[in-house]
C-alpha cells in the first residue's frame, strides 16, 4: 500500500494494512469472511412472513447462498410504510438459521434493541443512515457480535473507516464494510454504485468488503451486472434481496430477484469468481515469496 494513502487516512490507523496485517478474517459460525471463499448473502428486504422467509431461505441455500439477510427492524423513507416485525421477525430469522444452517444478518437500528438483536443475529447490520451514528455504533461494537457496516448514502470512504475505526476502538475487530451506492445527481438509478470504492477499500483496508447491488441499483434488472462488477473490483461477497414475489414483497420489491433471477445471477457470476479465486491463490504466492 501506498504511503500517500496512508497519510491521507492517517486519521483511521488501525483499519488500514500495515505489514503483516493484509486481511480480517471476519469469522461467522462455519465461516471466514475475507477469506478465500466469496461469501453470498440473499434475502429479502425485510422479514414478512415464515412463509415467505422460509421459502426464500431454503431456495438460496441451495444455490450458493451462506448467510441470509432480512430486516426485522426497517428504515423507511416513509413514516408509513412497514417498519418490520420486529423480536417476530428476530424469531423467524432464528428459525430459518436452524432450518437451513445459514448464518443470519439483520440490522440493528437502535442502541436499546442491540441486546435483543444479537441474541437472534450471527453478524449485526449497521444501516446506512445510521453509520455515523456513534452511540449505536459502540453499543453494537460491544455486543460481540461482527458487524457489517453499510456505508452512509452521503458518507466519503473516510468517513466510512472512520465508522470502522470507532468499532475497532470499542474492542471489535469483526467489521465486514459495504458499498450499496451513495446518492448523486444521477436519478436514474436509486443510488450511484461506487466501484472504485470497492477496489480503494481493497488496496487501503485489511477489513473485508462486500457489495450491495440491489440497494446500489433499485432495478433488479440492473442487479446480476452489478454483482459482476463488484466481484471484479475486489468484493469478498455480495448482499442480494430476493423475494418469492418481489412485485408482492412489501419492501424493495423492484430491486429484489426473484428465485429464477437469483439462480441466473448466481451462475453469471461463477466465471467471475473463479477469476478471483485465481488472483488470490497468485497473490497469496506473491506474499509469501516476499515472506
Ligand atoms: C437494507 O439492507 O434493506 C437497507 C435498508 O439498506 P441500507 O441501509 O443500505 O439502505
Ligand atoms: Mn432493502
Amino acid at each position: 500500500m501506498r504511503e500517500t494513502w496512508h497519510e491521507r487516512f492517517a486519521e483511521t490507523p488501525d483499519v488500514l494494512k500495515r505489514g503483516q496485517r493484509q486481511r480480517t478474517i471476519v469469522p461467522v459460525l462455519d465461516m471466514a469472511i475475507g477469506g478465500g471463499e466469496f461469501i453470498v448473502m440473499a434475502g429479502p428486504c425485510a422479514v414478512e412472513t415464515e412463509a415467505q422467509l422460509m421459502a426464500t431461505a431454503n431456495h438460496v441455500r441451495r444455490n450458493g447462498a451462506r448467510v441470509l439477510r432480512g430486516g426485522a427492524f426497517k428504515p423507511r423513507s416513509s413514516p408509513y410504510a412497514f417498519q418490520g416485525l420486529g423480536l417476530e421477525g428476530l424469531k423467524l430469522l432464528a428459525r430459518a438459521r436452524e432450518e437451513t444452517g445459514l448464518a443470519i444478518v439483520t440490522e440493528v437500528m437502535s442502541e436499546n434493541d442491540v441486546p435483543m438483536v444479537a441474541e437472534y443475529a450471527d453478524i449485526l447490520q449497521i444501516g446506512s443512515r445510521n453509520m455515523e451514528n456513534y452511540s449505536l455504533l459502540e453499543t453494537a461494537a460491544r455486543a460481540g457480535r461482527p458487524l457489517l457496516l453499510k456505508r452512509g448514502m452521503m458518507a466519503t470512504v473516510a468517513d466510512m473507516l472512520r465508522s470502522a475505526q470507532m468499532v475497532l476502538d470499542n474492542g471489535n475487530p469483526n467489521v465486514i464494510l459495504c458499498e450499496r451506492g451513495i446518492r448523486t445527481f444521477e436519478t436514474a438509478t436509486r443510488n450511484t454504485f461506487d466501484v472504485a470504492a470497492i477496489a480503494l477499500l481493497k488496496q487501503i483496508s485489511h477489513l473485508p468488503v462486500i457489495a450491495d447491488p440491489s440497494h446500489a441499483s433499485g432495478h433488479r434488472d440492473l442487479v446480476p451486472a452489478l454483482a459482476r462488477i463488484g466481484v471484479a473490483a475486489g468484493a469478498d461477497g455480495l448482499i442480494v434481496e430476493v423475494h418469492p414475489d418481489p412485485d408482492k414483497a412489501w419492501s424493495d420489491g423492484e430491486q429484489s430477484l426473484n428465485f429464477d433471477g437469483f439462480d441466473e445471477m448466481i451462475a453469471s457470476l461463477a466465471p467471475y469468481v473463479a477469476l478471483r479465486r485465481q488472483e488470490i491463490a497468485v497473490s497469496e504466492r506473491v506474499l509469501e515469496a516476499v515472506g
